[in-house]
């Protein structure tokens, strides 16, 4: 790491020390040309991304959101809220750990597909339907390749006919 105050780009850790949380690393740094010390602080980076629409505005991503278009998937469906919990926890994760600061828009729609083709099958072609009439031409194109990598025997034993009577 370079020398906050000559820039020289040699300098060496004299200390490390780990939070009392467990969550951070504090490091002792001194530079080897004018001899200056500072520390340097290690986080792991787990704010979620901003969200970047297909119209190229951003976004925070909004955990509500995200919920609130799992449930109308869901609804009336025979899956528990811990099993939602669990889906929406594990979208959360892979934004945080993708380590981007924007993600696109269709990244988060395509986690939620690919949570609800594990959770229930009506709610993810209810979801692809609802995801396309929200989304743009190319959003919709994903949702749709998506859609025909699925394997048709998987999505239709459980779609009942009376799901899509409105
Ligand atoms: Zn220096």
């Amino acid at each position: 790491m370079r020398c906050p105050f000559c820039g020289a780009q040699d300098t060496r850790v004299v200390d490390s020390r780990l939070s009392q949380e467990g969550d951070n690393v504090r490091r002792r740094r001194a530079c080897s040309e004018c001899n200056e010390r500072f520390t340097t602080f290690e986080v792991a980076e787990l704010s979620l991304p901003r969200i970047v629409k297909s119209n190229g505005n951003r976004e925070p991503f909004r955990e509500d959101k995200l919920r609130g278009g799992m449930l109308r998937a869901l609804e009336k469906r025979p899956v528990g809220s811990d099993q939602i919990e669990a889906a929406i926890n594990r979208i959360k994760k892979r934004l945080r750990t993708s380590g981007e600061r924007e993600i696109p828009s269709h990244f988060v729609g395509e986690s939620v597909m690919r949570e609800l083709s594990r959770l229930d099958h009506v709610a993810y072609v209810r979801f692809a339907s609802v995801y396309r009439s929200f989304q743009d031409v190319n959003e919709f194109r994903t949702v749709i390749d998506n859609l025909e990598k699925q394997p048709v025997d998987v999505l239709q034993p459980q779609i009942d006919t009376d799901d899509f009577s409105a």
